[in-house]
């Protein structure tokens, strides 16, 4: 029978964190598990139905930003203007990211002319960039398709680097490319996060990626977010078994430490219909009966760790659905 009730996609819930100065949060999980709403929605593409977004404590994207209504949020709104410099974004595709009829010169210094600045000065500010990213001034002539996937996310980052922002969000910024070139691109964005003192949101599918870049690291599944640890803490001992999936996918030299974690099984089921309960219940290798009906609730590991796992429960209160993360 046709069920009139709308389903309600929540492709990123409740999520909350807190991103230093010069830093790079890594946000890794499965493709379709939200990471890319939460990229667009921390960047002002994609307004929150709830929440907010931060930036020195301003707000910057979500209920309250740029002057609307608030909320009942007390915090200032960073002006349209001002947010465009501060947060910018480095997209996986810098094929389709590039206007193929702009020289790649007019497509970094577009911001430059947006905000006014006279031509000479831009077109000096592009060619400092270009350089800066390991191109040459010259290649400000050229077009998007005259250049190699590994050059062309060169001239996406320079792009994005270009008003001197606080916050990069890197979405899946390498996948595209070959593992070689990967590594490149991967080395230049730690080298101009130390000169320039960017924070990174730092979004991958690939947990040895995120591992390679990360200070500190979230783990999202299904909308949520799962683990969040310090790297090295996650990497050597991963508290949700969900991460642990994930680690097990990552390539090690030493067999007996790859067969430490159980591989990931099955498919990421739909975030229209959620399992019940923990929804990684179905997929899960330690799954317990309290795992199909409560909602884990978010618990303290160690030092900087929490995981969203029953088994984390205080012993005191298996049935933690009411626990906020
Ligand atoms: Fe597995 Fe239960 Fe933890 Fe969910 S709450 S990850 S099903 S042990």
């Amino acid at each position: 029978m046709f069920d009139p009730t709308p389903a309600v996609l929540r492709a990123v819930d409740g999520v909350s964190l807190t991103l230093d100065r010069g830093r790079t949060l890594g946000l890794v999980g499965e493709s379709g598990c939200g990471k890319s709403t939460l990229a667009r929605m921390v960047v002002g593409l994609l307004p929150p139905s709830a929440g907010q977004v931060l930036l020195d404590g301003r707000v910057f994207a979500g209920a309250g930003a740029d002057g609307g209504a608030s909320g009942g949020a007390t915090a200032p709104a960073i002006s349209r203007a001002e947010a465009a410099q501060l947060v910018q974004m480095v997209f996986q595709d810098p094929f389709s990211s590039l206007n193929p009829r702009r020289t790649v010169g007019a497509s970094i210094g577009e911001a430059l002319a947006v905000a006014g600045m006279p031509g000479a000065e831009r077109r000096a500010r592009v060619a400092d960039m270009l350089q800066l990213v390991g191109l040459r001034p010259e290649h400000a002539d050229r077009y998007p398709h005259e250049f190699s996937g590994g050059q062309r996310q060169r001239v996406a980052v320079a792009r994005a680097l270009i008003t001197h922002p606080a916050l990069v969000v890197c979405d899946e910024p390498v996948s595209s490319l070959d593992a070689s070139v990967q590594a490149q691109v991967l080395n230049l964005l730690r080298d101009l996060q130390e000169r320039m003192g960017l924070a990174y949101l730092f979004i991958s599918h690939d947990l040895g990626v995120v591992g390679h870049m990360s200070d500190h690291v979230a783990v999202m599944y299904l909308g949520k977010v799962v683990e969040e640890a310090p790297r090295d803490v996650l990497f050597a001992a991963p508290a949700h078994p969900y991460t642990r999936a994930l680690l097990a996918s990552v390539p090690v030299r030493d067999p007996a430490r790859r067969a430490e974690h159980p591989a990931l099984s099955g498919d990421l089921p739909s975030p229209i219909a959620p399992p019940s309960g923990c929804p990684f219940h179905p997929r899960c290798p330690q799954v317990m009966d309290v795992c199909r009906s409560v909602p884990p609730g978010w618990h303290a590991v160690a030092e900087g760790q929490h995981a969203r796992c029953h088994l984390h429960a205080p012993e005191s209160s298996p049935a933690d659905s009411g626990a906020a993360g």
